[in-house]
C-alpha cells in the first residue's frame, strides 16, 4: 500500500511537472507573440509617421516648383518684352511640376484602391511580349538618358496570360524604372521569361535582372510595403531617373497589389546591397498561364 501511495504521488508529481512545462511553453509562446505584435504596432506607427513626412514632402516639392516658375513668369511679364524661348522654359518647368504632382496623387489613389479592394481589372487573353514591349517603350528614354542597355530575350513562345494590359504594363514600367534608378550609368538590364509547369498548373514568369546596388536579404519582403524606401525621406530627386533617386516608396506596393489581383506573385532575388560592387537584383513576376505554350500551339 505504501508503494502504491508513493507511485500515485510520483505520478501526480510527474503530471504536475508536465502541466507546468506546458504552461511554461504557453507563456513563452505568448511572450513571442506579444513581442511580434509590438513590433508590428511600432512599424504601423512608423508607417503613419512616414506617410505624413513623405506625402507632404512629395506633394510640396512639385508644388513649390510650380509656384516658383509661375511667380518668375508673372514678374517677367510685368510690362517687359520676353522672348518666346524664355516663356517656354518656364512653362516647361510648370508642366514638369504638375506631371510629378499627378504621378504622386495617382500612386496614392492606386494604393487606396488596392487596399479597399476597389481595383477594377479589364482583362483579356494577351501575350506577355505585348506588355513587356509596351513598358520598354515607356522607359526607353530614361534608359537612354542614363546610357543603359535594355535587352529583351525572346518571349514569343510563352503562353498568353489573362491580364489587364494597362495595369500589367504599369507593373513592368515600375520595375524597369527602379532597375534604371538603382543601377549605375551604362549598365545593362535584361528582361527574360520562362514557363513553369507543374501538377498544380502552368505559370509564366517574367524576370527583370539589373546590375544595380542590390537588395539586402532582410529587406526583400519589406520593399513591397507601402512607403518603404531605403533612403532618407529627404533624399529625393528632382530627376525621376537619377541614380538612387528615391520616390514616394509606393511603386512596388502598387506592383504587388496589381500582380496579386491577377492571382500572381512578385518577389526579388539578390545576394545583398552593395553600392560599390553592384551585385544586381532580379525582380520576378509570376502569373497563371491561360493558354498552351505558343510553340505547342504552332506544332
Ligand atoms: P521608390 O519610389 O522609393 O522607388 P518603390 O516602391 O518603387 O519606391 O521601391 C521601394 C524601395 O525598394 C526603393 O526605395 C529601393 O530601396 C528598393 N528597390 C526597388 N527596386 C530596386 C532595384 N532594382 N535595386 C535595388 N533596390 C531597389
Amino acid at each position: 500500500m505504501i508503494l502504491a501511495g508513493q507511485t500515485a504521488t510520483a505520478l501526480q508529481n510527474a503530471r504536475l511537472l508536465d502541466d507546468l512545462r506546458a504552461m511554461q511553453d504557453d507563456l513563452h509562446r505568448l511572450g513571442t507573440e506579444l513581442a511580434e505584435t509590438n513590433r508590428q504596432l511600432k512599424r504601423l506607427d512608423q508607417t503613419k509617421a512616414d506617410f505624413v513626412a513623405i506625402a507632404s514632402h512629395e506633394l510640396r516639392t512639385p508644388l513649390a516648383q510650380i509656384y516658383g516658375y509661375s511667380d518668375v513668369l508673372s514678374s517677367m511679364t510685368d510690362g517687359k518684352e520676353i522672348e518666346a524661348q524664355e516663356i517656354h522654359t518656364f512653362i516647361d518647368g510648370i508642366t514638369r511640376g504638375a506631371m510629378r504632382l499627378k504621378r504622386v496623387v495617382d500612386a496614392m489613389v492606386d494604393v487606396s484602391l488596392i487596399e479597399t479592394g476597389g481595383l477594377l481589372l479589364h482583362t483579356a487573353c494577351i501575350p506577355v511580349t505585348v506588355v513587356v514591349h509596351g513598358a520598354i517603350e515607356v522607359v526607353q528614354p530614361a534608359a537612354n538618358q542614363r546610357k543603359m542597355n535594355l535587352m529583351v530575350r525572346d518571349l514569343s513562345s510563352l503562353p498568353d496570360v489573362e491580364a489587364d494590359v494597362n495595369r500589367l504594363e504599369q507593373v513592368f514600367v515600375g520595375i524597369l524604372t527602379n532597375a534604371i534608378k538603382y543601377s549605375p550609368d551604362g549598365s545593362e538590364i535584361i528582361v527574360s521569361g520562362r514557363l513553369d509547369s507543374s501538377a498544380e498548373g502552368a505559370w509564366v514568369e517574367i524576370l527583370v535582372a539589373d546590375s544595380g546596388i542590390g537588395v539586402d536579404p532582410d529587406q526583400q519582403t519589406v520593399i513591397f510595403e507601402k512607403f518603404y524606401r531605403s533612403e532618407s525621406v529627404l533624399f529625393h530627386s528632382t530627376d525621376e531617373v537619377r541614380f538612387k533617386g528615391a520616390g514616394p516608396g509606393l511603386g512596388l506596393a502598387i506592383a504587388k497589389g496589381i500582380v496579386a489581383a491577377h492571382h500572381g506573385r512578385i518577389w526579388v532575388e539578390s545576394s545583398g546591397r552593395d553600392e560599390e560592387r553592384c551585385p544586381g537584383s532580379t525582380f520576378c513576376v509570376r502569373l497563371p498561364a491561360t493558354g498552351p505554350s505558343r510553340d505547342a500551339h504552332h506544332a
